[in-house]
């Protein structure tokens, strides 16, 4: 059985290769550094999707692979269902794991907003994106044969330039004590009082989607959820949050959570062990001035 994987990121590219060849895949990789295994094919960096599609392409017709791989960043995710459709294949993205069956592969992913995990089986070849973070990377032994390779320049995109996004350093993995802020806040401003409380509790800053992605008053990094950060603090108190699930499986390790919510009905209420209803603007001057 053979496997060509893909990632942009070497990290990736070496969890996902030792996870196939504990399953027996003989794994060809294309990537920009060297990683580990059996057939490497070395390329210069390339970001966009459309060549990289072309690239995986172009190795698939040779190669024939059984399984392609991709980690389910958001170019492993595009790329992947690009050249699903291409070949007419399955695609299955956010996986967490892989078992290899009987000409077929079993996957987990998380289903219903993060709530339930579901496993879902299909034929070979298929197409599967890997969380790759979610895969624990054991020591293998590889052939590592390495071949240059180059990645074909894509006829409808051309990169002018490429800038790293500018990232806040945020230890919110780490964090004993988190104070995460939602929808509930009414202004940018406001977030004074929550940076107030943040410093006198020692704490790092989380928030919901809104605040990073709708409104921007806090870095993508700070987002804690299904689609962001999962903590475990110690102590995490949640300020005008209404608890979605999408933001509850993020928290659910904590081990003690206070919210405050107006609404005393608000879904929080069951992902918390302290629920204080009431406004946030007479709670937080309140607990500030008492800390
Ligand atoms: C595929 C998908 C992935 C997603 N991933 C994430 C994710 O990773 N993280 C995430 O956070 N969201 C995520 N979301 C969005 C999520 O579903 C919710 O929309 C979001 O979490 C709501 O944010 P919120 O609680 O800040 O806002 P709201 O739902 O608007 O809640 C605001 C709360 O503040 C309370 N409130 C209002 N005024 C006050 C006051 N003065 N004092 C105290 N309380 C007050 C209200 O009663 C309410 O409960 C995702 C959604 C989808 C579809």
């Amino acid at each position: 059985m053979k496997a060509l994987v893909f990632a942009e990121k070497a990290d990736h590219l070496n969890r996902i290769s030792s996870k196939l060849k504990e399953l027996g895949f003989e794994v060809h990789a294309l990537s920009f550094a060297e990683v580990n295994a059996d057939f490497l094919y070395l390329a210069g960096p390339k970001y966009d999707y459309a060549s990289i599609t072309a690239a995986i392409d172009m190795l698939s017709n040779e190669i024939r692979p059984d399984l392609v791989v991709f980690s389910s960043t958001k170019l492993g995710k595009e790329v992947s269902s690009r050249f699903a459709q291409r070949k007419n294949m399955t695609c299955i993205t956010e996986c967490l794991d892989l078992q290899l069956g009987d000409s077929s592969i079993t996957v987990s992913r998380y289903s219903l907003g993060g709530k339930t995990v579901t496993k879902i089986r299909t034929h070979l070849p298929a197409v599967v994106a890997l969380v790759a973070d979610a895969i624990e990377s054991k020591e293998q032994s590889f052939q590592m044969n390495v071949r240059e390779f180059q990645i074909p320049d894509s006829p409808q995109i051309r990169t002018v330039s490429r800038e790293e996004k500018r990232r806040e350093a945020v230890g919110l993995k780490e964090a004993d004590v988190i104070v995460v802020v939602g929808r509930g806040l009414r202004k940018e401003e406001d977030l004074k009082l929550v940076k107030e409380l943040a410093k006198k509790l020692n704490a790092e800053i989380g928030c919901t989607r809104p605040l990073s992605h709708d409104y921007r008053w806090l870095p993508e990094e700070r987002m804690i959820g299904l689609s962001g950060e999962k903590v475990s603090p110690k102590l995490l108190i949640s300020i005008g949050v209404s608890g979605q699930i999408q933001h509850a499986v993020g928290i659910m390790n904590s081990k003690t959570v206070i919210a405050i919510n107006t609404d005393e009905n608000a879904p929080m209420k069951e992902h918390s062990d302290y629920f204080i209803v009431g406004d946030l603007y007479e709670i937080l001057p309140e607990l500030i001035k008492n800390l």
